[in-house]
């Protein structure tokens, strides 16, 4: 395998493309984008995907700019606990525990990174328009402020995200699966939700007024993500934030008493490719697959597909496995967002709003293992290292 294109330097581009440029392979990653996007998006990236950013080699940069949560607590409206969830039950040198950086800034960890790499291009304002391959090749058509260009290579891999044109040309417009009846507004505000005796992470189980709010550095700022009614434009949801603040946040606070730096909504999607591989072109990360936000799977689910695909790809290249191991990436992962990541986070998404708060602490399942997990240390630890599951080694395919 001479080259890879890369369509999208997003987390999940950025990541593959730096393994693989590391593995000295020639990468083109192509960004439709000026610079790295800003939007609030991920934050929180559990084991199967610290495991990644470890063998990318960006691990210790990204701990030394962003920090270890302790701990995840869910309350009632009016702050109660109900449970709590502990990450400061597994030692901080832990090699996979939960780290926290804003997209954004992990982004740029990654672009820093991959620039060293002398087999690695990043080319911003590059928009693929299509795709195509043939026996020998795969490739793409770019939309440059030189004008249209055609680069091809070994594979064209679509990291290009939600709206993927790789998935588009593959399978037509239609993203098989749903959007939910719900609206989220995430923005990152610095408050201080501290004096309010806040966890790192504290999700809000309520009807009406769920909502989750988590630091998200350490100099103060913090992603509060509400909800709100389904169906308005994107002005209205902005004109709405003072009011939704002042009834949600604790403390009630006024405009000026808080100060918001991103704003955006959000629809809430469960939504997965018919395949993730179509000959010389595969899919990873939000191209290949959607889920909400709560639980934060997202991304980590992103990030535990390009550690399959890479190994895969890596296989490949080394002689070690044939192009079938392609079918078994596209497979595995597929079945995993089925079977584990779209039943878990649409049920992360269900318990904050569909139960009683004041009964949750006893009914609810996850609950319940919580509470027990508050006396038992090994219950804690299973379930800090919960999402591990979604982590599947390709390498156990490898037919020399
Ligand atoms: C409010 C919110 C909170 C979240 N929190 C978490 C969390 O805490 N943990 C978690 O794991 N996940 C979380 N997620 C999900 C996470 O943000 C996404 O899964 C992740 O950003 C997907 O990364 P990606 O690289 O696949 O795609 P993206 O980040 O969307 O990147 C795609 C890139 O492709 C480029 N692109 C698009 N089209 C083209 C084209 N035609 N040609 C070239 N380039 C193109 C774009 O410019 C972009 O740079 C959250 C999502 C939301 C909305």
């Amino acid at each position: 395998m001479k080259k890879v294109i890369i369509v999208g330097a997003g987390p999940s581009g950025l990541i593959l493309g730096l393994l693989l440029a590391k593995a000295g392979i020639e990468v083109e990653l192509l960004d439709a984008g000026s610079e790295i996007d800003k939007q609030p998006r991920a934050a929180h990236y559990a084991s199967p995907a610290v495991y990644e950013l470890g063998r990318a080699g960006v691990l210790e940069d990204v701990k030394e700019r962003g920090f270890q949560p302790e701990g995840f607590a869910w309350r009632q409206l009016d702050g109660t606990l109900i449970a709590g969830m502990s990450h400061a039950v597994l030692p901080i040198e832990y090699p996979t525990r939960m780290v926290v950086l804003p997209l954004d800034r992990l982004g740029e960890v990654l672009y820093e990174h991959i620039q060293r790499q002398p087999t690695a291009q990043v080319k911003w304002s590059h928009r693929v328009v299509h795709v195509g391959q043939d026996e020998d090749c795969a490739w793409v058509e770019i939309e440059t402020p030189d004008g249209v260009k055609r680069s091809e290579a070994d594979y064209v891999i679509g990291c290009d995200g939600a709206s993927s044109t790789v998935r588009r040309e593959l399978f037509g417009p239609e993203y098989p699966g749903e959007t939910l009846d719900a609206q989220i507004v995430a923005t990152n505000v610095y408050y201080d939700f501290d004096s309010f005796g806040y966890w790192d992470s504290n999700t809000i189980v309520d009807p009406e007024n769920w909502y989750l709010a988590a630091r998200v550095t350490t100099d103060g700022l913090w992603r509060f993500t509400y909800g709100d009614k389904p169906g308005l434009s994107k002005e209205e949801y902005l004109a709405r934030q003072p009011q939704r603040y002042e009834a949600l946040l604790p403390g009630n606070p006024k405009p000026g008493q808080y100060k918001i730096t991103n704003i955006s909504p959000y629809k809430l999607q469960q939504r997965c490719a018919p395949s993730f591989r179509v000959g010389k072109i595969l899919l990873a990360a939000d191209a290949a697959h959607l889920c909400n936000p709560f639980g934060g799977l997202g991304l980590t689910g992103g990030i535990a597909d390009i550690g399959s695909l890479f190994d895969s790809l890596i296989g490949i290249h080394k002689g070690l496995a044939d192009e079938s191991i392609l079918d078994k990436y596209s497979e595995i992962r597929k079945r995993i967002w089925t079977e584990i990541i779209d039943p878990i986070s649409r049920e992360n998404f269900r318990r904050l709003h569909d139960q009683d708060p004041t009964k949750a602490r006893e009914n609810d399942e996850f609950f319940k293992l919580c509470v027990k997990g508050e006396t038992d240390e090994q219950v804690a630890k299973d379930i800090a290292l919960g999402l591990d599951i979604v982590r599947h080694d390709m390498t156990q395919y490898y037919t020399k």
